[in-house]
């Protein structure tokens, strides 16, 4: 249950209560909400007079929830690109998988001003599946994103890997960037709570939509408000493709969540081949964005080689993109 307590209550009443009914206290520009355990379905008489309004939920989907927040939450990144809200706007995230040099990522963050890109990604800690693989340059990774930022005005998403570099990304990443395979790490889940920078939520590929939601519920509850879910592909039985976009799971999300939606073609399919279809099928489900891999030269890449788009494949699908948002009512920022 959330329960919005009048604008009169108390930080010291606030926590009274809350310790009462073994909730989260979440401090609101207008005034206290407290979230309790789902099964909590009523106020008890001696509450009454301290609450303004409250919400029955069925279960632990509570903050993320259409019933707490009956639209999509608006999250402002940068002057020029906000989503959510009324706005209508489908940000397109693009860059290469992992930084690897300089060089590598100047090529790309060039590519974005030329097409109007505004937000840059590039990992630089890298969760890869094998210990023998390039597990990314780390901290020097993150200057190096701080240094195309500087330098062109882009904003930067970047994703932690575990606890022990979390504060590193939320002070070098505009937006925080957490991965399917640490969607359960409460450790950053945690961190990532306490602070006011946009996170993007990735789902973990053997998670269902539940238990996707009670994980940005973690960042929600420890205070953040601005959490934008990721579907990047869940492991079904198909080994054609790395793994398969739930575009089911994206209707349910936007029908019963208040979160933002970023849909990432090229994680889930695995190939470049599919990944500028699906982009567009992806958009036209009026989403508020799209994170797709980008590399100058991906036969070489030092990660997800066979799923990043060259800058030609790239260009041709970005010009494409302009009319299926103009079809499905939504503007490309
Ligand atoms: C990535 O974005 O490069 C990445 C590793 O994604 P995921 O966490 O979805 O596997
Ligand atoms: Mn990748």
């Amino acid at each position: 249950m959330i329960l919005r307590l009048k604008k009169e209550a108390t930080e010291q009443k606030a926590h009274e209560i809350g310790k009462e009914l073994q909730a989260f206290v979440v401090k609101q520009p207008s005034g206290y909400v407290l979230v309790t355990p789902s099964k909590l379905k009523s106020v008890e008489d001696k509450h009454q007079s301290f609450v303004d309004s409250f919400v029955v939920l069925d279960d632990d989907i509570q903050l993320a929830s259409k019933k707490y927040i009956p639209h999509t939450r608006k999250i402002k990144i940068s002057d020029k690109v906000t989503i959510g809200g009324k706005t209508n706007n489908s940000v397109v995230i693009t860059g290469p998988c992992s930084v690897e040099s300089e060089e590598q990522l100047e090529q790309a963050a060039q590519l974005c001003v030329k097409l109007g890109v505004n937000v840059f990604r590039a990992g630089a800690f890298k969760p890869r599946t094998s210990p023998y693989t390039f597990q990314g340059l780390g901290l020097e990774g993150l200057k190096l994103l701080d240094k195309m930022r500087a330098k062109y005005g882009l904003k930067i998403i970047s994703e932690v890997r575990d606890s022990t570099h979390v504060q590193d990304i939320i002070d070098y990443a505009d937006i925080i960037q957490i991965g399917a395979k640490s969607m359960y790490d409460h450790g950053i889940l945690k961190a990532c709570a306490k602070v006011r920078k946009p996170v993007l939520l990735k789902r973990g590929f053997g998670t269902t939509l539940q238990e996707f939601v009670q994980s940005a519920e973690f960042i929600l509850s420890g205070g953040n408000d601005d959490v934008i879910l990721c579907e990047r592909g869940i492991r079904t039985f198909e080994t054609k493709t790395r793994f398969t976009l739930d575009l089911c799971g994206v209707a349910w999300l936007k029908e019963n969540t208040n979160l933002p939606l970023i849909l990432d073609p090229s994680h889930a399919i695995g190939y470049a081949y599919g990944v500028a279809d699906l982009s567009r099928a992806c958009l036209a489900m009026g989403i508020e964005g799209l994170l797709i891999e980008t590399h100058p030269n991906p036969a070489v890449a030092k990660s997800d080689a066979s799923q990043q788009l060259n800058f030609e494949q790239f260009t041709n699908l970005y010009q494409s993109l302009n009319a299926v948002a103009k079809a499905v009512g939504r503007n490309i920022v």
